[in-house]
């Protein structure tokens, strides 16, 4: 697949190339970091939310499609090519699409590791293999020794996330939830439990740039989640005469700077999985990926999730987080981020090295 993506690759007008995306979850972030290092952009996108990249103003091309699967159609991957489109992949690719081996348009990553993403134990055994800390996974219900948040496969958000405190607990709030419609009976079966962590939570964007040759990180981010981020909004009288059962639906992102102590722990699980990628799936991990943790109150980290690509959380930092202007001394973030490697992969004909 590779060798057919670099021929797509080389047909390419070096000095025309174009970046895209779905125009969803961190397309402005991707398309207007595109636009300010030079690049005309595509966005593919459905009639509903067309107006939103119009209204914004970062798309030079617009490519309507019914749905975002039609991303695989020929003529649209045809159309793409023809503009010499470089796709910069992220959550609605793995939401509304799933595997990228049928995409023959280069994209900016490796499609290897963005696979590995979606599965939660091969995320474990990258993360774990790296030597980072995790939350303990229980196998069964009724292994649940202590408080334990339950989550299901694929990327979803957060929705229908619960806390259980023992095996009882699961089974009474499972049922209530698949009662009210907010998980199926298959959910219940397919869970995935996992040790909570009390702490916050804390996500971190970094980018491997093969240009530069090291890990960068970013920016920060935590999340804004209905209704576990609102149930302190009302007394807890009320919250406990409702029923309520909060679960982890995102709704936005939050900046963050950390206590400055613990970046020399976190640049340096940054590089640890970044070295173990190149195990995974030569040449390792490339451009964007984010590591998710919860810190506790000895300052130990938690990590519970890897995704290999942009997250949404990074558009806390445009025009610049904190940590991307005092590495840069310039407006940095992610979607800028990913075009500077590519417009430095062009001048020093390093492309091939970046395009999968
Ligand atoms: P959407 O098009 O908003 O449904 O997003 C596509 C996928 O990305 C879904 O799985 C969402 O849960 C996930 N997603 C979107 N925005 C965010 C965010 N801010 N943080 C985490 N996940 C997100
Ligand atoms: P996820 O979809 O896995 O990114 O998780 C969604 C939400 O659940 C985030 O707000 C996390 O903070 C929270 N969360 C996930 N795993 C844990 C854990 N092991 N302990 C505590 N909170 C967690």
């Amino acid at each position: 697949m590779r060798d057919r993506i670099l021929r797509i690759l080389q047909t390419y007008r070096k000095n025309g190339i174009r970046i895209g995306t779905i125009g969803s979850h961190s397309a402005l972030n991707i398309l207007k970091g595109a636009r300010d290092e030079g690049f005309e952009t595509v966005c593919i996108c459905r009639e509903k939310e067309r107006f939103v990249y119009e209204n914004f103003g970062v798309a030079d091309h617009i490519i309507q499609v019914e749905n975002f699967r039609d991303l695989l159609l020929e003529d649209v991957q045809r159309k793409l090519i023809d503009l010499n489109t470089i796709l910069i992949p992220h959550g609605s690719y793995n939401a509304y699409i799933g595997s990228l081996y049928n995409l023959n348009v280069p994209v900016f990553g490796n499609r290897v590791l963005m696979e590995w993403e979606t599965v939660r134990e091969k995320q474990r055994e990258w993360l774990e293999n790296s030597g980072l800390k995790l939350p303990k996974v229980y196998s069964s219900p009724d292994e649940i020794n202590g408080l334990a948040i339950v989550k299901y496969p694929g990327a979803r958000g957060g929705k229908g996330y619960f806390i259980a405190s023992s095996r009882d607990d699961f089974y009474r709030k499972a049922e209530e939830l698949v009662k009210r419609g907010v998980i199926s009976e298959e959910d219940v079966e397919n869970a995935h439990i996992q040790q909570y962590i009390l702490g916050v939570p804390v996500y971190f964007s970094f980018f491997y740039s093969a240009v530069n040759d090291r890990v960068e990180l970013i920016a920060v981010d935590r999340r804004y989640e209905s209704n576990v981020d609102g149930i302190g909004r009302i007394p807890a009288d009320e919250q406990i005469q409702t029923g309520i059962i909060p679960t982890y639906t995102i709704v936005g992102n939050i900046p963050l700077v950390v206590r400055e102590s613990l970046l020399s722990r976190i640049l340096r699980d940054g590089e640890r999985v970044y070295r173990h990628s190149k195990r995974i799936a030569e040449p390792g991990m490339v451009g964007p990926f984010c590591l998710e943790s919860i810190i506790d109150e000895n300052g130990e980290i938690y990590y519970f999730e890897i995704s290999a690509r942009i997250v949404a959380g990074s558009s806390v930092g445009i025009p610049a987080s904190p940590y991307s202007y005092v590495l840069f001394g310039e407006n940095m973030y992610m979607g800028r981020r990913i075009a500077r490697e590519i417009r430095l992969g062009i001048e020093k004909d390093m492309l091939e090295e970046m395009v999968f």
